[in-house]
């Protein structure tokens, strides 16, 4: 996969990008990540990349020009015609695990980073493809929303993971939270890890994952498990936890 970003503060992305995961993905060459500034798209002495906005009001605006012309030179050099361009932005549909997955299926994504008081609305209109917003709130710039979009999405990646685990049980991967995790020492301040980790027996502690993370999610999250698909084992282990636990 190939990533590339468009933000006027392209140095915010090296702490994030330079460590753990997200770092160790590039250097195995799983997936290329490449920052472009719009700056460097302006024709005028002072490198203009906004302006005032028409019709008057606070801030200031991203001009147009400097962010058609850099996506179009990052989608000239991908070669390619159908590229998502993704536009981080509040008022985009909300960001999940699921439009996470989606996007880790494309090979190359083009994120627009906003700034100011947004974007000029033609970008949006005759630009962009999609519009993509991590919360119900409002961020400084859209450099955060896209560390969070790619690092979601990369960890979704084939071989990404490795022997760090697997996105499989994460919570929402499949409809669920996730189980609780321990780890050693055994007991903690007096508090014990629970006995059947320590059992060794596989079916009785994937039995109690499950349990637990319907549980958890029940109690915390249970428009999620509404729309799970549930094996026939799942629904079971549902309505015995309802019925346990008082549920309706
Ligand atoms: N005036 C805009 C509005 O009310 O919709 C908000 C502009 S915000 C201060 C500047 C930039 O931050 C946006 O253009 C966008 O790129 C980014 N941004 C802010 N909140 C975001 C969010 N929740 N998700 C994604 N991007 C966000």
């Amino acid at each position: 996969m190939r990533i590339d970003i468009l933000s006027l503060f392209p140095r915010m992305f090296e702490g994030p990008f330079g460590e753990s995961i997200v770092k160790r993905a590039v250097d195995r060459g799983l997936v290329s990540i490449q920052v472009h500034n719009p700056r460097e798209h302006t024709h005028d002495r002072h490198h203009t990349v906004d302006d005032s906005p028409y019709g008057g009001g606070d801030g200031m605006v991203m001009k147009p020009e400097p962010i058609f012309e850099a996506v179009e030179s990052v989608t000239g050099l991908i070669g390619r015609e159908a590229v998502p361009v993704i536009l981080l932005t509040p008022q985009g549909r909300l960001f999940s695990h699921d439009v996470a997955q989606e996007l880790s299926r494309e090979p190359n994504l083009v994120l627009v980073c906003g700034h100011y008081e947004g974007v000029d609305e033609r970008v949006i209109r005759h630009l962009v493809t999609d519009e993509i917003s991590i919360g119900e709130y409002v961020l400084t710039g859209g450099e955060l929303a896209a560390m969070v979009v790619v690092d979601a999405v990369v960890r979704l990646l084939p071989g990404v993971l490795g022997s760090e685990g697997s996105a499989r049980d994460d919570s929402y991967a499949r409809g669920f939270l996730e189980y609780p995790q321990y780890t050693r020492p055994r007991v903690y301040r007096g508090w014990e890890v629970p006995e059947v980790l320590l059992s060794g027996n596989h079916q009785e502690i994937a039995r109690w994952r499950s349990e637990e993370a319907i549980e958890r999610t029940l109690l915390r999250r249970p428009d999620l498990l509404a729309k799970a698909v549930l094996s026939e084992e799942e629904r079971s282990l549902v309505d015995s936890i309802k019925a346990r636990r008082g549920f309706n």
